[in-house]
């Protein structure tokens, strides 16, 4: 089982994909926690991606589709994944059907632009785990501090307001295509209303996702 979480920037993408990795037991495939770490390993690929992502541009279709089918050569791919955040634009989509990588659900996660910016300000993570918080919306139990490690949280560079909105309107022209990209192309497409309650917005894909028999 493939499935593909999309939408833009703060919709709950990496909230939602880490329960149902959980749930699933399937691999979560974040292109964006994957050039973060090249970024913190200081590589080739992580120095040149670094200066793209702090301006909210995407990185390219060619290092983007080098990094996921690597990563889906691993051993724990073989029952399927969750795509977060990508593919995120139509060549992408397209590498995957050309490497012949069937997609069974796509997500669609739906937030207005207001919402997306208070999302994304307030969001923290714990860099190590990947895990995320939001100040008032999902705070952690001590005030900058992960649950589970007690180590400080941080904010990403790219998370200020002004980068937020250079990556909605990246979202707006370049990814928003694909919602008439999987909606032509036969996959199971489910729309989710992104402003629920992390809750709500949980049990609405495992419904969805046990409907859909996958
Ligand atoms: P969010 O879900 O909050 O938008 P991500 O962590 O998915 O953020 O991505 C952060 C940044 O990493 C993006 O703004 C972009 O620069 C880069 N990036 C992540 N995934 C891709 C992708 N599939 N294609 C191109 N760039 C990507
Ligand atoms: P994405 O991966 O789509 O960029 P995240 O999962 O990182 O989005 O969520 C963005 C921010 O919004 C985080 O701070 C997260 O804690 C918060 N958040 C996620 N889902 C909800 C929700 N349903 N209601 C309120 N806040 C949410």
């Amino acid at each position: 089982m493939r499935i593909i979480f999309l939408g833009p920037p703060g919709a709950g993408k990496g909230t939602q994909a880490q329960f149902i990795c959980q749930d699933r037991n399937i691999p979560q495939i974040s292109t964006g926690d994957m050039l973060r770490n090249a970024i913190a390993e200081g590589t080739k690929l992580g120095l040149e991606a670094q200066k793209i992502m702090e301006r909210g541009e995407l990185v390219s279709d060619d290092v983007i589709l080098g990094l996921v089918r690597d990563r889906l050569r691993q051993p724990d791919c073989e029952n399927g994944c969750l795509f977060d955040g990508f593919p995120r634009t139509v060549a992408q989509a397209d590498g995957l059907n050309d490497a012949n990588i069937a997609v069974d659900v796509v997500f669609e996660l739906q937030l207005s632009d207001e919402l997306i910016v208070r999302r994304i300000s307030g969001r923290r993570v714990h860099e190590e785990s990947g895990r995320i918080y939001h100040i008032e919306f999902n705070p952690p139990k001590v005030d900058h501090l992960d649950d589970v490690t007690w180590q400080p949280l941080v904010q990403r560079h790219d998370d200020s307001e002004a980068v937020v909105r250079a990556r909605v309107e990246v979202y707006r022209e370049q990814t928003a295509p694909l919602v008439d990209y999987y909606k032509n192309s036969g996959v199971r497409y489910f729309e989710i209303d992104g402003d629920a309650t992390v809750d709500e917005i949980r049990n609405n894909i495992r419904e969805r996702l046990i409907a859909a028999e996958v």
